[in-house]
């Protein structure tokens, strides 16, 4: 009963030469903010049982909490309260701001195809039924990116049957469209509270009372529509990858 959770991030940031201040490039910013998104799912936990509590979630939601707290790291309210010129204190020049935005989509059409192959590629392994004979790798992974569209000459298959441990291990087999899965509804999120006011109390208070508080408690899917107002949606992840068709 009212046992409060301990939570703490361990990051591996660059230290400093000696007499120089500790200067994180955005990469690890976002990841401190990532990282930081776990913690609050556990801090703000309020469930009965241990084993329903905060992070203990299943592998395609587990991401969107920290997914979605990375969204912060560059919301102008956020990033103008930490992004200062160390020496003068100044803001961050608007021009060199939006360059970091622009940089954000660079490469990403190349990034999500090879991640959509590898989603693809475990799951259509994982499809085969029991009575299926032995395969041949190669013949069947060509066959099930020809199959699924991802056979594509321009963006080679990263991940191969032979090598790509997470078809098998790690408990994740089946999962590896986890990553693609939560990035849709952390992008889907974001875009509730641009719609409802972005960063406010209340709008925080509402997250953290429906979603982050609740842990495994209920049917995910279920916890997320009753929050969000309605299923989510892949439009605004296409849209933050710089994917979206051009006047939407
Ligand atoms: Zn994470």
């Amino acid at each position: 009963m009212g046992t409060l959770p301990i939570v703490y991030n361990v990051a591996n940031f660059q230290k400093p030469a000696p007499g120089n201040p500790a200067l994180i490039s955005f990469t690890d910013v976002t990841t401190m903010f990532h990282e930081f998104g776990h913690a609050l799912h556990g801090m703000f936990a309020n469930t009965e049982y241990p084993s329903l509590s905060g992070t203990s979630t299943a592998r395609d939601f587990v991401e969107f909490p920290s997914q979605f707290n990375e969204h912060w790291a560059i919301y102008p309210a956020v990033f103008n309260n930490y992004a200062k010129h160390y020496k003068t204190g100044a803001p961050m020049p608007a021009e060199l701001v939006a360059k970091v935005k622009r940089a954000e989509t660079f490469n990403e059409g190349y990034k999500v195809t090879e991640v959509v192959a590898a989603a693809e590629l475990d799951m259509q392994w994982h499809m085969l039924p029991a009575s299926a004979p032995l395969q041949q790798p190669d013949a069947f992974e060509k066959q099930a990116l020809e199959k699924t569209h991802l056979l594509i000459a321009t963006v080679p298959t990263r991940y191969r049957s032979s090598y790509f441990s997470h078809i098998w291990g790690g408990d994740y087999a089946a999962g590896y469209y986890a990553y693609l899965w939560t990035q849709m509804i952390d992008d889907d999120a974001f875009q509730w509270f641009e719609e409802n006011g972005g960063l406010t109390r209340a709008n925080g208070d509402r997250f953290r009372r429906m979603v982050l508080s609740r842990g495994n408690t209920e049917d995910l899917a279920k916890m997320y529509a009753t929050w969000r107002g309605k299923e989510p949606s892949v439009e605004p992840m296409m849209k933050d990858l710089g994917l979206a068709p051009a006047g939407r």
